[in-house]
């Protein structure tokens, strides 16, 4: 591919009553544009999915499984149209190889995209990008597997391979890589994804005030509930931002871009009492006026009381928890 690339990032429009920046896509376009290729967003949430195809070089769709078919059909229109395709997102990381075959993409991403798009983007073969499911003779195949491992450590059904900066976890053949220090990522391109930009969301959003923006503190989850793709899509080892990073994101959001409620996305927020207590002392020392909430859900065994109250006066106002089921039953069963 041409050392500059013209990329278009989709996230396709579904019916859906959660409307809020999408923050995937939004990493996505800042690992790209540090890399010099222009990007632009369209997401279906904020605005009709219309475009050129003359002025673009790749498109990438993203899907969660609520929305991979509507993801397919905005695969079959740009392939309509001669261009290169390439799919992302919770549904395909789960299942990348099913995901390529149903919707005929010419690429999916089998892991975390930044570093899958831009060794794409730079024009590296596809059997040599990291973490990329492709066609090769008419069958799907993986790109070039970890290496370089330098320990392991059993995890229920997953194993972790360490290596420099990276970790791989595999699920049965499926090997995916996960960067270990995600400040390296930086911040979401928030001019691609304006949160001013959004509609208010329709009945049934869990939102307080608007504009809202969601955010990631961490990355993964290790625990291994069975009916959750977390652990597979983010990772089973528990990775995470400076605190003083994701509050200087907080600050920035607030002051640049009018954000009057901000929703934070982990998998596992509470986790870890340090660094959810960290961010909070910093937003009260900076003394940043915003609004902020846990719809992802956090678990219940991981609150207590001291942090609640101190979640309550950093502007903490709402929380989804993690009960899935009053039937002892039923959580037998799912685990
Ligand atoms: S604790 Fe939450 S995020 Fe982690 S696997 Fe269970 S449901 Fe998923």
């Amino acid at each position: 591919m041409n050392s500059r690339l013209k990329v278009l990032l989709i996230s396709p429009m579904y019916n859906s009553s959660i409307v809020a920046p999408c923050l995937g896509l939004g990493y996505l376009a800042s690992a790209l544009k540090k890399n010099g290729h222009d990007v632009l967003i369209l997401d279906g949430l904020r605005e009709k999915i219309e475009y050129n195809p003359s002025e673009w070089d790749i498109v990438g769709v993203s899907a969660m499984s609520t929305y991979f078919p509507e993801c397919i059909e905005e695969v079959k229109k740009a392939k309509s149209y001669g261009l290169k395709t390439i799919i992302g997102g919770p549904h395909i990381i789960c299942d990348p190889i099913q995901s390529l075959i149903d919707s005929g993409a010419d690429y999916a991403a089998i892991g975390e995209g930044e570093r899958t798009m831009t060794q794409l983007a730079a024009g590296l073969p596809p059997a040599q990008v990291d973490g990329l499911a492709y066609w090769n003779n008419g069958k799907v195949v993986q790109s070039k597997q970890s290496d370089s491992m330098i320990g392991e450590t059993e995890s229920g059904a997953t194993t972790f391979l360490m290596k420099e900066n990276m970790y791989t976890l595999q699920v049965g053949k499926l090997k995916r890589d996960f960067q270990l220090n995600i400040d390296d990522f930086g911040r979401p391109d928030w001019s691609s994804i304006d949160p001013r930009t959004y509609p208010v969301a329709p009945h049934g959003m869990i939102a307080h005030a608007h504009p809202i923006a969601p955010i990631i503190t961490t990355r993964g989850c290790p625990y291994s509930c069975t009916y959750c793709s977390a652990p597979i899509t983010a990772g089973k080892r528990m990775r995470y931002r400076d605190p003083k990073n994701v509050v200087d994101e907080i600050e920035m959001l607030v002051n640049d871009f009018g954000v009057k409620e901000i929703q934070i996305e982990d998998d596992n927020f509470t986790l870890n009492r340090k660094h959810c207590i960290t961010i909070c002392e910093e937003i009260l020392k900076r003394g940043i006026k915003v609004l902020w909430s846990l719809p992802n859900g956090v678990r219940i065994d991981k609150l207590d009381k001291e942090m609640l109250l101190l979640f309550k006066k950093a502007g903490c106002v709402s929380m989804a928890l993690g009960i899935e089921s009053a039937n002892q039953r039923i959580l037998d069963m799912i685990k």
